[in-house]
This record gives structure tokens, sequence and C-alpha cells, in this order.
């Protein structure tokens, strides 16, 4: 293998591609460049989230969410640990407002005992007032594995780690044509043209457009879902503990709007989740023709729009108007008025969404000739990381070597 050719190259310098770095260079499976389109690592999902280590009580037994995300979970607090990285397995309510919603509440709490959690708790009224005592809340559940880090640092520490033991970070390197010659990828970028043997897509929002560069045709496209933050004014954060979350809606692979303590002491509110009509579009006017044209010319989003435009209906007249946000907020904390939340930033999620119109709920990941494609990396993925990063790891060594 010369200089400028690699064993391995991974599309995206977010949390996925990082942890796959380092699953890599661990197993010892030779030259490895991860490139980044963006002048920085984490610029996207993996520094624009709500920074929530997610105990996996969501998700359906079986899954590769479940699995991932309890296995990735004691792995990233053992990593933060021992890189010094802070945190804190702070735990958090997930808080039934109304009669209605006990039985999504128990069912819940039996989803966490079949997934490993132990130590969940349903809490009466008054319980859950010791815990979060401006809550409003028939019943809550204390799920004692929840806590909290900044992704965009553990995003750095893996690729310390990664770097020191020999993987190549190039940012400013957006992958932007491929072509296979004489069982090598040549690779053109934005920053100059690499080869690799083998190829792993984790660009995140991107991730179907990278597939398709590869010559793979994967039957789910990305929705880009922006998710959009307030936060509780400095002299009101006392107003929540630790991190008090809604009963989701199980029809959606979304949490509902929630409060969350960050690592630095502020406490944010959302994110909401309004369809965006730009892969980067972290306000609300962005537009990109091409994101837009992509969506509106595919039977998937028309199949998805057709069952759930009321829900999207709602989730805009949340992010068009400050009033309707707080509302929701008020189901959750009574007390929080408009004038304690300031606008805090945003996110943008990649969901996949298959032909039929179903949004993927679970993780989804795929091998090609010479090449594995990272499809459907939503929350927990971050949580999930280190365990995700193992799985890619292991499919890549399965297709790339048979071992
Ligand atoms: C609003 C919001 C809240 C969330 N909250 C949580 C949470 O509390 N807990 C949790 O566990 N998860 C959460 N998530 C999910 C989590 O952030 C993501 O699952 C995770 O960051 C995905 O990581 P990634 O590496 O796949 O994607 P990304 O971080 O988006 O990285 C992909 C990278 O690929 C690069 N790329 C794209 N195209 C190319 C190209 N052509 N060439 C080179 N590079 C390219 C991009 O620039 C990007 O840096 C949240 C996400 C959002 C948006």
């Amino acid at each position: 293998v010369s200089e400028a050719t690699y064993e391995t190259a991974i599309i995206g310098g977010g949390i996925v591609g990082l942890a796959t770095a380092l699953a890599l260079v661990r197993r010892g499976t030779g030259p490895l460049i991860v490139l980044e389109a963006e002048g920085r690592l984490a610029a996207h999902q993996t520094g624009h989230n709500s920074g929530v280590i997610h105990s996996g009580i969501y998700y359906r037994p079986g899954s590769l969410k479940a699995l991932n995300c309890t296995r990735g979970r004691e792995a990233l607090y053992a990593f933060c640990q021992e890189h010094a990285v802070p945190y804190e397995r702070c735990g958090k309510l997930i808080v039934a407002t109304q009669e209605s919603e006990l039985p999504a509440l128990d069912a819940l709490a039996e989803r966490g005992r079949v997934n490993g959690l132990e130590g969940v708790r349903r809490l009466d009224r008054a319980e859950t007032r010791q815990f979060e005592p401006h809550v409003s809340a028939v019943a809550a559940l204390h799920v004692p594995q929840t806590g909290i880090v900044d992704f965009a640092v553990v995003a750095q520490a893996y690729a310390r780690v990664a770097a020191q033991q020999g993987a190549v970070l190039r940012t400013s390197a957006q992958l932007r044509q491929v072509r296979s010659r004489d069982g090598l990828f040549e690779l053109s970028t934005s920053g100059g043209t690499v080869r690799a043997r083998h190829l792993i897509n984790c660009a995140g929002l991107q991730s179907d457009r990278v597939a398709r560069m590869c010559g793979a045709r994967p039957r789910l496209q990305i929705v880009p879902f922006r998710g959009e933050y307030y936060e509780l004014v400095p002299a009101r954060r006392s107003l929540v503990r630790h991190l008090i979350y809604p009963v989701p809606d199980p029809r959606f692979p979304f949490l509902g709007v929630h409060f969350t303590r960050r690592i630095g002491g502020q406490v944010e509110a959302g994110p909401n989740a309004v369809l965006a009509w730009s892969r980067h579009g972290y306000r609300r006017g962005n537009v990109s023709w091409r994101d837009a044209g992509s969506l509106l010319t595919s039977l998937g989003f028309w199949r998805m729009a057709r069952r759930h435009w009321r829900m999207a209906l709602a989730e805009y007249r949340r992010s068009w108007s400050k009033a309707h946000y707080v509302r929701a907020l008020q189901l959750l904390v009574p007390e929080v008025t408009s004038d304690d939340l300031v606008p805090a930033g945003s996110g943008v999620r990649a969901q996949a969404l298959d032909e039929r119109g179903q949004l993927v709920d679970d993780f989804c990941i795929q091998s090609a000739e010479r090449a594995v494609h990272v499809l459907n990396a939503p929350s927990p993925a971050a949580t999930a990381s280190l365990s995700i990063g193992e799985e890619v790891a292991r499919t890549a060594c399965a297709q790339f070597y048979g071992a």
C-alpha cells in the first residue's frame, strides 16, 4: 500500500465515523483516513444535539437501537471517565401529565425491564415532586441510567485517541466523486484525491447521497428534521433540576419537547421536530432547492405527508409561534412562561424514510462490495456510538476480509 493509498476511508467526521475509526485502529486493520467535509469535526448532528446519554428504555427489545444503546451507554460512561470528559449520570423523569398516559408509562417501564435497565421506579405525584418540585404529573418513571455530556467534546476525544493510534483525520475534504479502479476507490474530495481499498460511509445527513455516489442503491432517503431549542433564563433555571420528558408518542421516532440540563449548567427546552427544507437548515427560512426537490419528487415523501400532515402542522405551529411552543412545555412545568425562555439554537436530524413512506425506526447498516454504509443513525446514536462503531467495524471486517 503506497503512502497516498489507504486500506480504509471513512466518510464523515461525526461521532459515528470517529467511533468506527477507533474500533478499526484497535483492530489494526491498516492505514485509515477519516474524510470530513467541514473545516472541523462534529460540525453537524454531533455538535447540535441535546447532550443526553440515553438509557435505552424507549427502544423495541432486540432492535439495534436497544442493543447498542444499552451497550454503548456504559462504554461511553467508561470512556468519559478514562479520558476526563465531563459527564454526569443524573437520571431523568418521564412524566405522565394525564391519566390516559398511564398505560403507556407502564409499557415503558416494562420495556425498560426487558431491555435490562435496573432500578427504574414508578413515582406517584408526591414522589415526583420530590425529584422535580415544579413538575405537573399524575405519575412518573425515574430512570437512573440517563446522563448528560457534550457530544462534541466526546467526538474530539475519540478523534484524539484514534489519531494517537495512527488514524489520519482530514477536514475540509468533502467527498464529491467516487471512481472504482483496479480494486481501489478513487475518492475526489474538495481537499484533493485519496485512494482507498475500502470505504465506510458515516456521512449522516448526506449518507444516502454518499451511498449512491459509491454505486449503491439504498431504498431509503434522508429526511431532515430540524429541532429548535429554547433556553431558560439563568434566574429561572431552578424550575428544572435534571431532565424532564413527556411520555412519547409511539407513532414517531422523536421524544416530544422536554427539559434538559446541559453539562455547562444551562437548562434547554426542546427540541421540536420540524420538517426542514435543507439538510443544513438550521434556521427557519433555510431552503435548499436540491434538498427540497429530492423530497418533493419522492413517492415516499408524499406517502409520509399523507399519513402525518396533522403532526407536521402542529410542529410548524410550535416552530412559528413561541406561545404554542410554551404551551407544550407548560404541560410538564406549568410555571414556565414565555419570558423565561430565550431562543437557543437548533440541530438537524438525519432521519431515513423508506419507499413506503415509513420513518425507519431502527439503525440501518448495509454492506456493499468493499463498502459499508451507515444509512440511519438517529438518536440515540451519539449515546450508542462506541457500540455502533464496533458493530460497523465487525460488519466491515466480515465484508472486507471474511473475518
Ligand atoms: C436536535 C438533535 C438532538 C439530538 N439529541 C440526542 C441526544 O440527546 N442523545 C443522543 O444520543 N443522540 C441525540 N441526537 C442524535 C445524534 O446527535 C446523532 O445520532 C449522531 O450525532 C449521529 O452521528 P453521525 O456521525 O452519524 O452524524 P453527524 O454528526 O452528522 O456526522 C456526519 C458527518 O459527515 C460529514 N459529511 C457529510 N457528507 C460528507 C461528504 N460528502 N464528505 C465528507 N464528509 C461528509 C458531515 O459534515 C458530518 O460532520 C440528536 C440529534 C439532533 C439533531
